[in-house]
């Protein structure tokens, strides 16, 4: 398929930016592992592009928070271990144990469950127990995870993959939370008494960045890998990793506006002087969001035409947005560039999350199934 001719937006996937975030990133933690987190189709990238840049590059494993998620790997032909991050509903557990994937359990009815879907199947199936060391999202009690061990342990068909926890706090490296969770987690663990476990993790981007001490058997990194901060604590531990997401789209209509004149739904930008505006054919429902062009007392955000910056002008909509071009000489066709590099800009994910308040992984989760991803 010729992605840019399907229609003129579209996102890029940059595989080497991929393989070298993961390479970076496996040297870093090293002696522990990575497991790349693919979930969110590899957090708007594409779960099976990143799962094989991933692998390509180092990655002992995978991380998905849906059975779903696990077998489109699967059917792609990828054979890594797969861990599905949190429980699953009943109906989905057959599935899971025939495509092999890893399971989280955090309560005893999941074990069970989980023992009888792999009976059923004719499989054995691998358990990561999850204890909650803080988050209070889901995850047992520390003082529950020995006997979570034993129903394992007790059932020919479930094997014992690992004990885990997830942090809540990384991406800010000065806040006790993070030391807290690992204690609660390392006295849990010291509760198993000499169980021998196979695998033990604990640290997200931030974490495995922040706080080496939570790099146990294996780390989950998910946005690191995609080259995006955790958040703006940590940017500076981002340094050395590349965006791999660009987002993009083609200029679609220039025309010429009075001064006086308002632009888009609400009218909620006027125009002080005569100006050319170009129309870009991407909106809210692609992931661009309807307020990034109008926050009180903010000018419209930018994007790059041109190798130019040129404001986003009234509220997105649905399918299109309008920018002020000024005098620039712009025509239909031209490369708009909202996420990336074009000349000596770049505007990056982050840069959209600080103006949204938000977090650059709800950015790129953001960006919609009908954008065509192309691997470059
Ligand atoms: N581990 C768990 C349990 C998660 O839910 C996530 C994602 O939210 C991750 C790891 C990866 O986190 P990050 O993208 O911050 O590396």
């Amino acid at each position: 398929v010729d992605v840019a001719a399907s229609r003129w937006a579209w996102a890029e996937v940059d595989v080497d930016a991929l393989r070298h975030n993961v390479g970076s990133l496996t040297r870093a933690v090293s002696p522990s592992h990575v497991r790349a987190v693919v979930k969110a189709d590899g957090y708007g990238h594409g779960a099976v592009t990143a799962a094989r840049a991933a692998l390509d590059a180092g990655a002992a494993g995978l991380c998905v928070a849906l059975v779903q998620e696990g077998v489109e790997l699967r059917a792609a032909g990828i054979d890594a271990p797969i861990l599905v991050l949190t429980e699953q509903p009943p109906e989905q557990l057959d599935s899971l144990a025939a495509a092999g994937l890893e399971a989280t359990a955090y309560r005893l009815d999941h074990v069970d469950a989980l023992a009888a879907a792999a009976t059923r199947v004719g499989a054995v199936v691998s358990v990561h127990l999850k204890i909650d060391s803080g988050m209070q999202r889901v995850g047992a009690a520390p003082d529950l995870i020995a006997s979570l061990v034993d129903a394992v342990r007790s059932s020919d068909s479930l094997r014992l993959g690992g004990v885990f926890t997830h942090l809540a706090v990384a991406d800010e490296p000065e806040h006790r939370a993070t030391a807290e969770q690992l204690a609660t987690f390392d006295a849990a663990l010291g509760s198993l008494g000499d169980a021998d476990l196979p695998a033990v993790h604990a640290a997200n981007s931030a974490g495995a960045l922040a706080a080496p001490s939570a790099r146990r058997s294996f780390v989950r990194l998910g946005i690191a890998m995609y080259g995006i901060s955790p958040g703006p604590d940590v940017d500076h531990l981002v340094a050395d990793l590349r965006p791999a997401l660009a987002l993009k789209a083609r200029v679609s209509y220039v025309k010429q506006v009075d001064a006086g004149t308002h632009v888009s739904y609400g009218w909620r930008h006027r125009f002080d002087r005569d100006t050319t505006v170009a129309t870009v054919p991407i909106g809210y429902a692609d992931g661009v969001p309807r307020r990034l062009g109008t926050l009180p007392d903010a000018p419209g955000f930018d994007v790059l035409i041109g190798g130019r910056r040129c404001p986003i002008v009234g509220v997105v909509t649905m399918d299109q947005l309008v920018v002020d071009v000024r005098d620039a000489p712009v025509t239909i066709g031209d490369e708009v560039v909202l996420i990336g590099r074009q000349g000596e800009h770049e505007i990056r994910a982050e840069h959209w999350a600080e103006r949204l308040g938000t977090i650059g992984y709800e950015i790129v989760c953001g960006i919609s199934a009908r954008v065509p991803r192309r691997v470059v």
